[in-house]
């Protein structure tokens, strides 16, 4: 727990939040701000942050949540698609540092677009240089 963290109050539960789904280390709520209606964040109840400092035995647990969410928006909203987003550290867009997962609902005419702006390599050894650096350290 961690006072000054925001998830950590909505797990206490000292912070009000529209709860979805809860079991003993997960919790899946509203988001406030949702991108698409229905738009639910998946948290472990223990504080954890970013992605590559939380154990893989907890983000196996988180995972399982997400899928069930996801499925739930399927079935429950009936949601024609979902969209899994997580984001780590203030470059990357994250506002809450406790791990959290986006999941939300997708609908055809749901009019939200991620401008997903795809860019090229210079040449193909620049791509090439890029996996190196990955390869070396995995
Ligand atoms: P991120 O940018 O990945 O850190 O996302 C943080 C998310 O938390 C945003 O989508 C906010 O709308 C959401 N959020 C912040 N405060 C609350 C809250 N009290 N209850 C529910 N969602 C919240
Ligand atoms: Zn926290």
């Amino acid at each position: 727990m961690n006072a000054d963290c925001i998830f950590c109050r909505i797990v206490a539960g000292t912070m009000p939040a529209t709860r979805v789904y809860e079991d003993a280390d997960t919790l899946a709520f509203m988001d406030i701000g949702p991108i698409v209606k229905g738009h639910t964040l998946v948290i472990p109840r223990e504080h954890f942050d970013p992605l590559t400092q939380t154990p893989a035995p907890v983000l196996a647990k988180l995972m399982a949540v997400v899928q069930k969410i996801a499925q739930a928006q399927m079935t429950g909203l009936r949601a024609d698609g979902v969209n899994v987003l997580q984001a780590n550290g203030t470059a990357a867009g994250q506002v809450v540092p406790h791990l959290h997962f986006h999941v939300i609902p997708r609908f055809r005419a749901d009019g939200h677009h991620w401008n997903w702006a795809a860019k090229k390599y210079e040449c193909p050894e620049e791509m090439q240089q890029v996996a190196a650096a990955l390869r070396a350290v995995l």
